[in-house]
Parts: C-alpha cells; sequence; structure tokens
C-alpha cells in the first residue's frame, strides 16, 4: 500500500476515505481510465469497520445485503459467517475487496486531508494533508499538496466521533476508550469495575460483551432508546447461494430503506384501520423476524400519530418481559420521543444483561453526571467509583467528517459557512459553490436512513457515472446551481414534515452537538423515490446542474 508520496502529485479525481465508499469508487474510477488517488486517515482500509473495534460491534443491517452487490467474483469468494457479522468479519471482507480488486496501490493512508480549496481558473482542487498522527500543528510542514480536476468525499456519515462535554473527562487516573477508536489490541476487563457513558446503537452492542468479562458494569444512561432483537445465528452456504443473494437484492431495491422485505397485505393498511390484536400480531411477527423492518409494519408508522405510539407501547411492553426487577425496566423504557426519531438499535442479550448481579443502571434524567473525577464518575447520586471508563458517546453525524476539513469553493467560501444554519446540497450528491466536488451518501440523501452499502453503491455508481458523461462531453467543471438545490432541500423538508424526524432530538438532527444548527438530515422519501431523482436528472443531461466546457 502507498505510504510514501512525492511531495506533490496531481490527479484526475483525489477521494478522501478508504471505507466501502473509498473503496468501491477506487474500483470504478480506475476501471474508467483515471488517475486516481485515494487518501485515508486510519492505517488500513476499512473506514468504520477499522475504527469501531469495541466489543460486541456487529452490522444491523443483514450482511447478506451489507456485501456490495456489484461483482460475482466477489460472491464466490466471500462467506458470511453470521446474519449480522462482527466487526472482524466486515474488516477481513472490505481487506478482501481491496485484494481482490488489487485496490492497494493507490491508496495512500496515514494520510489526514485537511484541507480543499477549487481553484475556479484551473478547474482544479488543491488538497492539503499531514501524517494522521500529527496533532500538534507541525504535521502541517510533513504534509503533501495534491490537486485534481474532481475531488469525490467518501469521508463518512459516522466517522467524526462526537467529543463527550463531561466535566473532568481527562482528569480520570484509569485507561478510557472510545467505542469509535477502539485499541487494535483488544482490552481485558477481568476483574475491574467499568463503566459505560452512552447506550445508543454502539453501547446496546458493547454492554453484554463488557458485563460478562467486568467484575461490576456500571451503565450510565442518559436516553432509553427503543430496541429491536437481532435475532442473529450462524449462516449456511445456502443462506448466501447465487440466487438468495440476488432476490434479496432485488428486494432491497424496492424498499424504502434499502433491505429486503416482502410486505404482507397488513403491511399496506394503515394501522389503526386494524384491530388491535391484528396490530400486535403484526409487531410480534417482525419482532420475531427480529431487525430494523420493524420500521416497515406499517406505512403510518414513522407519522406522529397513534400508529406510532402503538409500536412503541409494543417494544416497551418487551422491556418488562425481559427486565426482571421492574424498577429497572422502567428507567429503560423510552419516554418522551416517538419509536424511530432517533436511530433504532438491534441488540443481543441487551435488556437480560440488567438481570446480572454484577450490572448497575445510573439513570442520568435523575441523577446527572456532575463530573469525572480521578477515581470515578460523580453523580446527583455520588461517586461510582471505577478502573476503566468507556465512551460509547456518539457521532457528529453526517457533517462532521465534511466540516473538519477547511473545504473552500468559489470565491474561497468555506463549506462550514455555507452549512451554518444546516447543509444544503442537490441530492446529498453536490453543493452549489463547491463545482467538481461530490459527496459520498451526503446529507439529503438516504444515507443513514438506509442500508448503506446500496445507496453507497448507488451513489457511486452516479458519480462515476456523471464522470464518464463529463469527459466524452468535453466539460471541464459541474456545478450544482442554487435553484435546483433550494428546490430539493425543500423538496426532502416537505416530505420529513409529517415524520417522526424533524422534531426529534436525535443525531439525524444534529440536536446531539452543542451549536450544530438542528436541521433533519437525511432524505427520507426512501430509497426507490431517491434513486428515480437521481436517475432523471443523469437522464436530462444533468438538470440541475451548471456545466462548463473546457
Ligand atoms: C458501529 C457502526 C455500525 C454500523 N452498522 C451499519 C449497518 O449495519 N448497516 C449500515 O448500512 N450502516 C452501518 N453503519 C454506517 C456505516 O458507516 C456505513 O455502512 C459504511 O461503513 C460507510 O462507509 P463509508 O466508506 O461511506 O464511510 P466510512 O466507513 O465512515 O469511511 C470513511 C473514511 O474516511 C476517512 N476520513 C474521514 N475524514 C478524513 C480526512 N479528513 N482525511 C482522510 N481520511 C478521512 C475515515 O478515516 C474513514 O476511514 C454503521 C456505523 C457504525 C459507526
Amino acid at each position: 500500500m502507498t505510504t510514501g508520496q512525492p511531495a506533490s502529485s496531481d490527479f484526475d479525481v483525489v477521494v478522501v476515505g478508504a471505507g466501502y465508499s473509498g473503496l468501491y469508487l477506487l474500483h470504478r474510477l480506475r476501471a474508467q481510465g483515471r488517475r486516481v488517488r485515494v487518501l485515508e486517515a486510519g492505517d488500513g482500509v476499512g473506514g468504520t469497520w477499522y475504527w469501531n473495534r469495541y466489543p460486541g460491534a456487529r452490522c444491523d443491517v443483514e450482511s447478506v445485503e451489507y456485501g456490495f452487490s456489484f461483482s460475482a467474483e466477489l460472491d464466490e469468494r466471500w462467506r458470511w459467517s453470521e446474519r449480522y457479522s462482527a466487526q472482524p468479519d466486515i474488516l477481513a471482507y472490505l481487506n478482501t475487496v481491496a485484494d481482490t480488486f488489487d485496490l492497494r496501490p493507490d491508496i495512500q493512508l496515514n494520510t489526514t486531508v485537511t484541507s480543499a480549496a477549487y481553484d475556479e481558473s484551473a478547474h482544479r482542487w488543491r488538497l492539503r494533508t499531514r501524517p494522521s498522527g500529527d496533532t500538534d500543528g507541525g504535521g502541517a510542514d510533513r504534509g503533501e499538496e495534491l490537486t485534481a480536476q474532481f475531488c469525490v468525499m467518501a469521508t463518512g456519515c459516522l466517522s467524526k466521533p462526537k467529543v463527550p462535554d463531561i466535566a473532568g473527562l481527562d482528569s480520570f487516573a484509569g485507561p478510557s476508550y472510545s467505542t469509535s477508536s477502539w485499541p487494535h489490541e483488544g482490552v481485558d476487563f477481568t476483574g475491574q469495575r467499568v463503566g459505560v457513558i452512552g447506550t445508543g446503537s454502539s453501547g446496546v452492542q458493547a454492554i453484554p460483551l463488557i458485563a460478562e468479562q467486568a467484575a461490576h458494569l456500571h451503565v450510565f444512561q442518559r436516553t432509553a432508546n427503543y430496541i429491536v432483537p437481532a435475532h442473529n445465528h450462524e449462516l449456511s452456504e445456502h443462506d448466501q447461494g447465487a440466487e438468495k443473494l440476488a432476490t434479496r437484492r432485488r428486494s432491497g431495491l424496492d424498499c424504502p430503506l434499502g433491505v429486503a422485505f416482502e410486505p404482507t397485505e397488513v403491511n399496506a393498511v394503515p394501522a389503526m384501520e386494524l384491530s388491535a390484536e391484528e396490530r400486535e400480531a403484526e409487531f410480534e411477527r417482525l419482532w420475531q423476524r427480529g431487525g430494523l423492518v420493524m420500521m416497515l409494519a406499517f406505512p403510518d408508522l414513522l407519522l406522529e400519530g397513534e400508529a406510532n405510539r402503538a409500536a412503541a407501547d409494543f417494544l416497551k411492553s418487551k422491556i418488562r418481559t425481559k427486565v426482571h426487577d421492574p424498577s429497572i425496566a422502567e428507567i429503560l423504557t423510552p419516554k418522551g420521543y416517538p419509536v424511530g426519531s432517533k436511530r433504532l438499535c438491534v441488540d443481543t442479550s441487551y435488556y437480560e444483561t440488567f438481570n446480572r448481579d454484577n450490572v448497575s443502571l445510573v439513570d442520568l434524567t435523575a441523577t446527572p453526571i456532575d463530573r469525572v473525577t480521578p477515581a470515578g464518575v460523580l453523580t446527583g447520586a455520588g461517586e461510582v467509583p471505577l478502573d476503566a471508563l468507556v465512551l460509547a458517546t456518539g457521532f457528529d453525524a453526517m457533517t462532521g467528517a465534511l466540516t473538519a476539513i477547511d473545504i473552500r469553493g468559489r470565491g474561497g467560501v468555506p463549506l462550514s459557512r455555507s452549512w451554518a444554519d444546516g447543509p444544503r446540497s442537490l441530492l446529498g450528491l453536490a453543493v452549489a459553490g463547491f463545482p467538481n466536488l461530490f459527496t459520498v451518501t451526503g446529507p439529503g440523501s438516504p444515507s443513514v436512513l438506509s442500508n448503506m452499502r446500496l445507496s453507497i453503491e448507488q451513489h457511486v455508481n452516479w458519480i462515476t457515472d456523471c464522470l464518464a458523461y463529463l469527459a466524452e462531453n468535453g466539460i471541464a467543471a459541474i456545478e450544482a446551481t442554487e435553484g435546483a438545490q433550494e428546490s430539493w432541500v425543500a423538496h426532502a423538508a416537505e416530505v420529513a414534515e409529517p415524520t417522526v424526524f424533524p422534531r426529534g432530538a436525535s443525531w439525524y438532527t444534529g440536536t446531539n452537538v452543542p451549536g450544530k444548527a438542528r436541521v433533519f438530515m437525511p432524505y427520507i422519501g426512501g430509497v426507490p423515490a431517491y434513486r428515480e431523482a437521481c436517475d432523471k436528472v443523469a437522464a436530462e443531461g444533468y438538470q440541475g446542474f451548471e456545466l462548463t466546457r473546457a
């Protein structure tokens, strides 16, 4: 894999990030004969699956649907071990992708992109980097400058960890670990008193495994989440035969969430048109099936109102059947927000973990964290002594990795200023004022509300087809127009308006990051409608974009 590059290099396309998106982009762009360089901050490929190595980390879209669909050769080479594969398996898969298509020579690791500026006269981007380990500022001197006609940000929706705003965190005497940058050698909690702060998806996955190892586990919960079971199991050869894969992938293309789901007649009927028993039976069927498809139970489930409350009641009732102590069950019961407005978590033995003698739950709504001390965590109820601390405190989602780079478009305008009141983009693919720049699964696209593998493939195909069109037609620059961007932003907001999403306090709306504009960022119109909108733009000669001839 490339490490020491020449001080200055010029490319057709620079891609930032070597996760699912960056790997597939490189494969497609090289097939078009382009000179490409992928820049990656980590010292390995895999993105999410390179960084998030905490115990229990696994996908919550089923493995067979989370694998790329573009290559029969890859399908032949790879077998998934579980219905929801664990992080080491997914990381091994992405390394297999890199090897199968010989991607490594064009990937530069340990390289953090610090800035990207558009040169209007040359129609080119100028990027600056620093070696990833250098955080003291001196790294800028040891960085490089690269230029390229096109820049594709494959920087990930959940790749910029949120800095926890907890007083005294640095004063803790023991080790503290972040789920999003877990030590590669693993952590042994045997015999230790461990605290986990955060009960979102990562916390829900990590807590049962840490509890099995620690002498005592203290879970600090600010918000109880809605959780559905994974019902994880091993996969057989039959589960992932070519025919099965093809059927599931086809089904995913027609589903709003991009996952295989064969709706029954009941699923097309608004929940409140059914009797309570019929509704309950359908919730139970999907509970037994397991996974995120619970969100597809009824067409009105994600709208504000009675259907959503029925789903909430169902999920709450399950907590009471699993958790023995009614007072603990009550603390674990979500309150004050609708199902779906925060990311639904998928668990294995999460609730059962609270029946263990070595697990305590700290309700931070009743006794908030005052500060972290050298000896533990001080809450309103006193100090909890700890040997180790785990932070599962989430991400500055969707925009964090983009605004962390000093991206400047036409007239030197920074992206962070253009997005000060929330992100605005055309289809989550391009931003007015930033020619020749593309974002993979950017805000305004289904992204985190879909099977991201499917959305990534669709975006990469759209972007690379677009670049082919530009080359064929002698076009030097492409830029989203303000008008088209505003129409798309308005449409995305209109579609979201009746749903439970915009008013939820979640990372979907930026509420988890102090000072971040509160705007619902993904597109909730569903994968099929979104794909149609993208295809229409392309079929009409990139309608909504201004094209500048060379
Ligand atoms: C714990 C966890 C579980 C998940 N499970 C699922 C799931 O089951 N199903 C699903 O659909 N999605 C899931 N996701 C979302 C997941 O992020 C996507 O599925 C997918 O992996 C994203 O791929 P990507 O290449 O777009 O971004 P990422 O995998 O995030 O990769 C982005 C890469 O860009 C690099 N980068 C960022 N900024 C810079 C910079 N300035 N310079 C250089 N490099 C940079 C990062 O280091 C990173 O390696 C999960 C996310 C997390 C955190």
